[in-house]
């Protein structure tokens, strides 16, 4: 089997237009996920709840609203999963914590209020790396996530689990966050898309916060087009997060639909990512990827952003100072875990008890560095020598930006790596994101696409577009041509041809 059969090989576009002529309706379509979910699931733990019930519920209605007549959103009754760090109303939302095992949300996300007007069947949530730290899934408390193409592989993080359902075909569609590329490395080593919009473009009320200046929401799917209709969904001004941008989300449907003719573009290739520590077989494909570029009519040059290098290190001091103001609200008072020691412990005794048996070990590790970066003799050389970078970042993303329209390099340095592997280095574990932290350090939008699998290892690959603040649809543009170009190239998308590799679906179904 290279993709399923039944209805869950088809792309979103192809449902919503199945749906839309009365071919199929949103139960069939519906139950057709949950009946694989429930055979493939076991083998890759890539949902951590699953929401029939709730999914049929709206799927019935939709399709009675259709069958009266009623105009529906494009959309409408296509389903799609949640990444379990978004907030539904009386669904379990855990964030991949022991912390939050039993957490019940009173109230929806504005991203899921919007799947819900949109009349999107929600599956169910999906498993994350615990509090969206983590590039591999393995940090969740329940247990990892395996890559559809390779069971012993990991599919990326902390959004390992929305990668998983859409490259497994257990979602045609999914929600995830990406804080420093937790949407598009899980994209990259699953052969899927994933999008992190502008920064503000898509509303933060309601997501668990990691850091909250660098958190994004977008969309992970199989295809350039089917992100963007979900990224339309998502996006727009939602006065209860002061940090959204109040202007129309950019065409990201039109640009991702339109021209395949990239004549004139300036794509430039970011000189300081790529090389040393990439995988041969990465690099072999990002240059194949730039050929075919120019052959849709791109010029290509090289661009310099001296500061790359030291987005890293800025990174690992800002997000673990937010990240530790954001997490002390896990104090066992109001809500999560609450663990009362023997005796007559302090309101501190239950706190720290509380803490300890409800975060693990990556999450001690950032509550405590950021504790430190932020502690009085300290603030200004570490958090504001690192927010003194982030500017430089920001001013050579601008700088590079006169010179390109869109920015291109690899996603990931590796191909997807094996479960373990790295679990016991943070170091070589926070390297996996060392091409996509600069976008959520400057707020510009990023995306990756598959780019075709590996030589050495036959798996997949990704290539990551940037764009300027607020022109997202640049590269939805880029992407959806560079897709149409390198299917022609290989007769498919990725996805299609996964059944040539060993471990993939077809072993995961048997
Ligand atoms: N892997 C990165 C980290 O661990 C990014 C996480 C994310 O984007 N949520 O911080």
């Amino acid at each position: 089997m290279s993709k399923p059969t039944d209805l869950t090989g088809l792309t979103a576009v192809e449902m919503a237009d199945k749906l839309a002529a009365g071919e199929i309706t949103s139960v069939e379509l519906t139950q057709a996920h949950l009946d694989r979910i429930e055979r493939i699931n076991p083998a890759l733990n890539a949902y951590l709840a699953v929401d029939a019930e709730g999914a049929l519920a709206t799927a019935r209605e939709i399709d009675r609203r259709r069958a009266a007549g009623e105009t529906l959103h494009r959309l409408a009754g296509v389903p799609v999963a949640v990444k379990d760090i978004a907030c539904t109303k009386g669904l379990t939302t855990t964030a991949g914590s022991k912390m939050l095992e039993d957490f019940v949300p009173p109230y929806d996300a504005t991203i899921v209020t919007r799947l819900r007007e949109a009349g999107m069947p929600i599956l169910g949530k999906t498993n994350m790396d615990e509090f969206a730290m983590g590039s591999s899934t393995e940090h969740s408390a329940f247990g990892p996530t395996r890559n559809p193409w390779d069971l012993d592989r990991i599919p990326g993080g902390s959004g390992g689990g929305s990668s998983a359902v859409v490259a497994a075909y257990l979602a045609p569609l999914a929600i995830g966050s990406d804080t420093g590329g937790s949407i598009r490395q899980p994209a990259a080593v699953t052969g899927t898309v994933g999008a992190k919009p502008t920064y503000g473009g898509v509303s933060r009320y309601g997501i668990i916060a990691l850091a909250s200046s660098l958190d994004q929401i977008g969309p992970c799917a199989r295809t350039v087009a089917d992100a963007a209709l979900l990224h339309e969904v998502l996006g727009g001004h939602d006065p209860m997060d002061s940090t959204s941008i109040d202007a129309p989300v950019p065409p990201v449907v039109a640009a991702a639909t339109g021209t395949r003719d990239l004549t004139g573009l300036r794509v430039g290739v970011v000189k300081e990512i790529g090389g040393e520590g990439f995988q041969p077989g990465v690099l072999a494909r990002f240059e194949e990827a730039l050929e075919q570029l120019r052959e849709l009519g791109a010029e290509i040059v090289e661009v310099s952003c001296p500061h790359f290098s030291y987005a890293m290190a800025a990174y690992y001091l800002i997000l673990p100072s937010e990240a530790s103001s954001n997490l002390a609200r896990y104090d066992a008072m109001r809500y999560g875990r609450r663990v009362v020691p023997e005796g007559s412990p302090s309101a501190e005794q239950v706190m720290a008890a509380s803490r300890d048996a409800g975060f693990g070990d990556e999450v001690k590790r950032r509550i405590i560095l950021g504790t430190y970066a932020l502690s009085s003799g300290y603030y200004d050389a570490y958090y504001g020598q690192a927010q003194k970078v982030r500017t430089l970042i920001a001013r050579d993303f601008a700088a590079a930006f006169e010179q390109a329209d869109v920015l291109v390099s690899p996603t990931a340095p590796t191909t997807a790596f094996k479960i373990g592997d790295k679990l016991d280095d943070p170091m070589a574990m926070y390297l996996n994101d060392i091409a996509t932290i600069p976008a959520n350090l400057a707020g510009v939008p990023g995306m990756s696409i598959p780019a075709g699998v590996a030589e050495e290892d036959g798996l997949p690959v990704g290539f990551q577009i940037l764009a300027p603040a607020m022109e997202d649809q640049r590269m939805y543009a880029v992407g959806a041509a560079l897709e149409a170009r390198i299917a022609e190239a290989q007769g498919g998308l990725v996805l299609d041809n996964a059944s040539e590799i060993p471990g993939t679906h077809d072993e995961v179904t048997a």
